[in-house]
């Protein structure tokens, strides 16, 4: 058979083209970007935008420019709105320009980060041993970068499972195992721990949820009474996962008592800190996580509070000889050689599921160059001192009511509906969030605390200023006075 002529490839016919689309992008996306604030955080996408969703497959070419048209029509208009200084839902990081750079960057170089001998795997492995200097971890535990908090939680408790029990895992299976395994988390744990537990087998009664204070941290005096009842029954306790910043409130489990805890009964101790493990950087605030660096196995966020453009989480485990037991598997064609291409020591791919990785270690290198540690550690101090100057906002005004301790960066409040039951007042914030969200003034999420429905701001975003917490509490005032005086 011949080759057809001309041959065909993906590469720009004309590079000249292409070159100056892609300079045309950076300007509208710099333009974008710097004039976030002048517009609503957030709206919904209309009706006919979300039609041109429904076009069928492309057949024909559109060409880069009318598909880099689209992009600019359909996509840059309505974002989530976790760019602008009033997002503060969830627990979002808002992404930074010489980031964003870098997934371009690494775009172009593309390197496969599952293993070989090119320097790429350099990067990753120093940006790792960067994360582990950042909680304390010995430089030679195991380590890597993944999509996020959550599957840096599995990892760690694919190691805290694989390691807990006599029989081969692996091989054998959970269906092997003589005796159940346990593990412990407050009722506060993140919803992805449940669902790494599922996903290794062992089921979600695996997971025991230990009561909270008042302050929304782990009950020390539950868990050890559950770990002695777990023992008693037969079940075999295996791992404590401390959290490190809650998502409904910023809790931060007592990592120094549970690191004990875990020394006495020996079990692993596993923190996540997708939220808090970077407060190891904040000068005013760093003893809250103290401790961190006793754990068995961390999960760290990279795409939260040091604003990594997603995705970028990274999981470390103190035993690097048993992390890469969970996961190494290497059939003949992933064979090192002594040297060449496929050689080397840093296969990432050996520490976790993925075969085939990207490059997200470029932004992570370029973003902590480019700023320093320092810099963010500060950042995340500012944050904390922002949460609480919301807190007396909210305070100051009759018509709110903090509903939880700040801790950290979370303030959960609402707007009171005085002699109605709490159903009512649920429906009224929930109501009035909605309205906030529509306005486009700023964007909060929601949690509920002990059956309680509150507005939850996460104050996680590096571009809010003083300012805009008056801003927040204002529109909540008046879009609760508009809803009262129509009788909601
Ligand atoms: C966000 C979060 C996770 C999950 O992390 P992802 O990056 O969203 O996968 C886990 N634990 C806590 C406490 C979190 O806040």
């Amino acid at each position: 058979m011949s080759v057809p002529t001309p041959e065909e490839t993906l590469d720009p016919a004309d590079w000249r083209e292409i070159r100056e689309l892609a300079h045309r992008a950076v300007d509208d996306a710099f333009n974008w970007l710097t004039t976030a604030r002048e517009r609503p955080v957030w709206q919904p996408t209309p009706e006919d935008i979300v039609a041109r969703f429904h076009e069928p497959l492309p057949r024909e070419p559109e060409g880069a420019e009318r598909a880099y048209r689209d992009f600019r029509e359909l996509v840059l208009p309505y974002p989530m709105g976790n760019v602008h200084p009033r997002f503060w839902g969830w627990y979002m990081g808002n992404g930074t320009a010489l980031g964003a750079i870098g997934d371009f960057l690494a775009a172009i170089v593309n390197p496969n980060m599952g293993g070989g001998n090119h320097v790429a795997n350099h990067v990753e492995s120093q940006v790792v041993d960067w994360c582990k200097e950042i909680v304390g971890l010995p430089l030679d535990s195991g380590g890597l970068l993944v999509s996020g908090g959550s599957m840096a939680n599995f990892v760690g408790l694919t190691v805290a499972r694989n390691t807990a029990t006599d029989i081969d895992v692996r091989r054998e299976g959970v269906r092997a195992l003589t005796t159940p395994l346990a593990f412990y988390a407050s009722t506060e744990v993140h919803s992805c721990i449940q669902k790494g537990l599922e996903l290794l087998g062992l089921g979600s009664t695996a997971l025991r949820k230990v009561p909270v204070n008042a302050d929304f941290e782990i009950e020390i005096g539950a868990l050890e009474r559950m770990i002695a009842t777990d023992r008693k029954a037969g079940v075999k306790p295996v791992c404590v996962v401390a959290t490190a910043g809650t998502i409904n409130t910023g809790a931060m489990d007592d990592l120094s008592a549970l690191a004990d805890l875990c020394a006495r009964e020996r079990l692993w101790f596993h923190v996540d800190g997708a939220i808090g493990a970077v407060i190891a950087l904040a000068p005013r605030h760093r003893g809250l996580v103290a401790g961190i660096e006793r754990a068995d196995s961390v999960a760290l966020d990279l795409h939260k509070w040091l604003h990594v453009p997603f995705e970028a989480g990274c999981a470390l485990v103190r035993d690097r000889a048993a992390h890469r037991a969970a996961f190494a598997l290497t059939p003949e064609y992933l064979e090192k050689t002594a040297r060449g291409l496929a050689s080397g020591p840093l296969w990432f791919s050996e520490y976790g599921l993925q075969l085939s990785r990207g490059f997200r270690a470029l932004k992570v290198w370029l973003s902590f160059k480019e700023h320093g540690l320092d810099k963010f550690g500060r950042l995340i101090d500012q944050n904390i001192a922002q949460a609480h100057e919301l807190a007396a906002l909210v305070k100051a005004r009759p018509e709110l009511e903090l509903m939880a301790p700040i801790v950290l960066n979370i303030v959960c409040f609402r707007h009171q509906v005085p002699g109605r039951p709490d159903e009512t007042a649920n429906k009224f914030n929930e109501e009035l969030l909605i309205r906030l969200h529509e306005s486009g003034i700023a964007a909060p999420s929601y949690t509920t605390l002990g059956g309680r429905y509150c507005l939850r701001a996460a104050l996680s975003n590096h571009r809010t200023l003083s300012s805009d917490l008056a801003v927040l509490v204002d529109a909540v005032v008046k879009i609760g006075r508009e809803m009262t005086d129509a009788g909601a």
